[in-house]
């Protein structure tokens, strides 16, 4: 058993979800100071409401049991799944997924987590509107030099880059090659919308939105794939429509033109037309009556798989190292885990030298994990649009195809990739394992 270490300086680059979570699972340890910056004048999160599964809500639990009410207290609903074909031979069919169903996630805003997740955090760990410019090594075991677009500098032991998809840190790790380093489309693309509840219960109908029995219902188009679910306690009603064009995406990287398409009311009209069941007309109706010019649709980005997630004092978590298809809430469950791996082996840390042991661990449990992910994110993107190959429309071999996949992320077994991080820390140190 070491003696008390000595102060280890974390900086976090990035004030997302990942960052937020790393900086709540690593408050607990004394020995730790941590700084998180973000660019941007607050700390914003963009982008669809997340869905939190019971396994998600264990894995915020272990980070900080704090984690979870906050999730409620961002107004989070508990909600039931479903998933039916709206097109094809089988349209209305219910496709069972193991795993979900009955009030199996809480459904939340993802900028009204955030704000919980950071609310009573010390301000003097919190950096809004701090851009990091770069970050140089100081040699071995010297730490690293933060450079601030002011042109100020300051010295850590170890940086987090949690600055997401389109952040400077993953070519720190894995170099200037853009082919990894920059997310590529993937030819999905989504448009989502937020509208008070009644508002969407005279549009679609008030079937599938009853606050009484809430409902997350994803329909599997031809080529689409429409969900609709209730947020902020039931008062308002997110709906987010996927679509998949079949032009050739380009290889080498995402260019700046290729973040958004554009499609005129008739296109996006056109592009549900075989949808059959009401509440999808009512679904295109209402986005078109937020949308009334031109539907900008946002593309989905991926990153190719990362052969590291770390150098010796520097490691990517979150959407920096693994932009990923949204289909299974998979990305934020993903972050959330890495986040309580990191903290745990971080707070393990007996010294300066172990960091690179601690964060070769971090990669040698999360990388394959989220490349599963990644994997299988992209796998039921295609299921749920009706596009995947030899499946199709076709309910039964739906059924077949999804009825597993889910599993990977529901099976409650994060504790065992933490206790199996652990030990190739302490292997890697030389340490017996049972060291704390
Ligand atoms: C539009 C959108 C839709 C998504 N939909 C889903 C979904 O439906 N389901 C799901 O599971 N996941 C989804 N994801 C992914 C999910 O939100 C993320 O995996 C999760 O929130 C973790 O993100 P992050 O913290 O890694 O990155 P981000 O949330 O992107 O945060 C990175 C932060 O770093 C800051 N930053 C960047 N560069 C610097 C710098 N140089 N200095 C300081 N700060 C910097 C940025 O301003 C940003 O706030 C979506 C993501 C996006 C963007």
């Amino acid at each position: 058993m070491s003696s008390s270490p000595s102060t280890i300086r974390v900086a976090i680059i990035g004030g997302g979800l990942a960052g937020a979570a790393v900086l709540r699972g690593l408050l607990r340890y004394p020995h730790i100071v941590v700084d998180m910056y973000e660019c941007r004048p607050a700390f914003r999160e963009e982008g669809p409401a997340l869905g939190f599964t019971t396994s998600t809500q264990d894995i915020l639990a272990a980070i900080d049991p704090d984690l979870q009410r906050c999730l409620d207290r961002a107004g989070a609903v508990l909600t039931t799944t479903e998933t039916r074909l709206a097109s094809g031979p089988h349209i209305g069919r219910e496709i069972d997924i193991n795993g979900l169903g009955e009030r199996c996630k809480k459904n939340v805003d993802r900028q009204a987590f955030l704000n919980e997740m950071l609310r009573g955090m010390p301000p003097r760990m919190m950096h809004p509107g701090t851009r990091i410019s770069s970050v140089t090594e100081l040699g071995p075991g010297q730490g690293l030099m933060l450079h601030f677009a002011d042109g100020s500098q300051k010295k850590y032991d170890i940086v987090v880059g949690a600055d997401g998809t389109h952040g400077f840190t993953r070519r720190l790790v894995l170099g200037s090659d853009e082919f990894l380093s920059n997310a590529y489309p993937t030819g999905f693309w989504r448009v989502s919308i937020k509208v008070p509840l009644r508002r969407a219960q005279r549009a679609m109908g008030s079937q599938y939105s009853d606050p009484r029995n809430p409902r997350q219902v994803t329909w599997i188009g031809d080529g689409t794939a429409m969900i609709h679910e209730l947020l902020d306690n039931s008062r308002e009603a997110q709906i987010v429509v996927y679509g998949r064009t079949d032009e050739a995406t380009e290889e080498n990287g995402a260019s700046q033109s290729s973040w958004a398409r554009l499609f005129t009311p008739d296109e996006f009209q056109e592009i549900f037309s075989t949808n059959r069941v009401p509440m999808c007309h009512g679904m295109v109706d209402l986005i078109q009556s937020v949308y009334t010019v031109q539907m900008a649709a946002i593309c989905q980005l991926e990153h190719r798989p990362a052969p590291t997630f770390v150098s010796s004092n520097i490691c990517l978590i979150g959407d920096s190292a693994h932009s990923m298809l949204p289909f299974q809430d998979a990305s934020v469950s993903i972050a959330l885990e890495e986040a309580l791996i990191l903290s745990t082996l971080l707070g393990r840390l007996p010294s300066k030298e172990a960091i690179p042991a601690a964060l070769q661990a971090y990669d040698h449990v999360c990388r394959p994990r989220a490349e599963q992910a990644a994997e299988s994110s992209a796998e039921t993107g295609f299921l749920v649009t009706g596009r995947a190959t030899g499946v199709g429309l076709d309910a039964n071999l739906l059924q077949q195809h999804l009825w597993h996949k889910y599993e990977f992320l529901l099976d409650g077994t994060t504790d065992e990739r933490r206790t199996a991080a652990t030990m190739v820390m302490d292997q890697l140190m030389g340490v017996e394992s049972g060291w704390a």
